[in-house]
């Protein structure tokens, strides 16, 4: 094979990047599988209130629950599938199965919370609103029970068109989140052109609260900022009472990490929100 490439004339990487290119392509052949082969699951982190310390909403999380490799990050798989495009297949498989599954929470009879799914930029284009109508109507869902995360990317691309898209999914219903704030290159300053009504403090800040000056100033700024925007805030990756403690004296309305709960399995998730778990927001 090596050899007719050399032969073809073709062969212009180095060994280790050709070996990287078949890597990357053989790992998108099994997840083109993975994706017809059921292998995807999406598991559900809770998002706690800071004031009651309920449950008040849910991300969805995608896994692959590989035959042979056990449970796959997306962190190993989610920049190959973006990459090749793939991104697209698997990003309508989540909406669908996020939205099949409060269906079948409504239908049992299952007071669930709001649910967010992760938007990648890719799939953000003029056929989303569509798209969204199309899924929402299939399960006979209303636009309140969804929410979009997206990242900065998105702003800096900053084109005319992502704020239209935005407005018309804002439009129809659905709630927009910032996700992982802070991390990327946009200025805050591009906040207040986009309609969005919750920003989430991506966890490199929350790492370092309240022992680190720089983290608990970074923190209490963009937290200061949402407010004054009238979003919501919501700190990801808190696993300590210590950091809890800390942001929700600065007023963030809400906590998501492995303090209260990592993400888990449907099942878990609904034993979860049916025994009535709360957050100890005491200390
Ligand atoms: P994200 O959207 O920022 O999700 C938060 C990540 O932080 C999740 O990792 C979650 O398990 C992890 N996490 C939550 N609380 C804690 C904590 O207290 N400590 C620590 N150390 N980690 C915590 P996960 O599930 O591995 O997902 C990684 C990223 O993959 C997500 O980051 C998101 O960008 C992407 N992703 C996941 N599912 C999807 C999807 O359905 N579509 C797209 N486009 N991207 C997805
Ligand atoms: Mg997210
Ligand atoms: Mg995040
Ligand atoms: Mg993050």
């Amino acid at each position: 094979r090596i050899k007719a490439e050399e032969e073809s004339g073709y062969l212009f990487y180095s060994p280790e990047m050709n070996q990287r290119a078949k890597e990357k392509w053989q790992l998108e052949g099994e997840l083109r599988h993975a994706l017809v082969a059921q292998q995807l699951v999406l598991h559900y982190q809770p998002k706690v209130s800071l004031r009651t310390g309920e449950i008040v909403g849910a991300e969805a999380l995608i896994r692959w629950r590989h035959p042979t490799n056990g449970m796959v990050s997306p962190a190993k798989f989610i920049p190959v599938a973006e990459e090749t495009g793939l991104i697209l297949d698997i990003g309508s498989w989540v909406l669908d199965e996020a939205c099949r599954q409060m269906r079948a929470w409504m239908d049992a009879g299952l007071a669930m919370p709001i649910i967010a799914v992760n938007l990648s930029a890719r799939q953000f284009d003029r056929l989303l609103p569509n798209r969204l109508r199309t899924v929402l109507e299939r399960y006979q869902l209303p636009p309140e029970c969804l929410q979009l995360e997206i990242t900065e990317s998105l702003l800096v691309r900053g084109a005319e068109g992502v704020i239209s898209i935005m407005n018309e999914l804002v439009a129809m219903g659905l709630a927009l989140s910032m996700d992982d704030f802070g991390t990327g290159y946009s200025s805050l300053s591009y906040l207040k052109k986009f309609p969005i009504s919750t920003l989430k403090i991506d966890r490199a800040f929350v790492i370092g609260v309240p022992t680190d000056e720089n983290d608990c100033a970074i923190a209490q700024a963009i937290i200061t900022l949402a407010k004054q925007l009238r979003q919501e805030i919501v700190a990801e990756g808190v696993e300590t009472r210590e950091q809890m403690a800390f942001l929700r004296q600065l007023g963030c309305d809400q906590l998501q990490g492995f303090l209260f709960s990592p993400p888990v399995a449907v099942s878990d998730f609904e034993s979860m929100v049916l025994s009535g778990l709360r957050l100890t927001l005491e200390p």
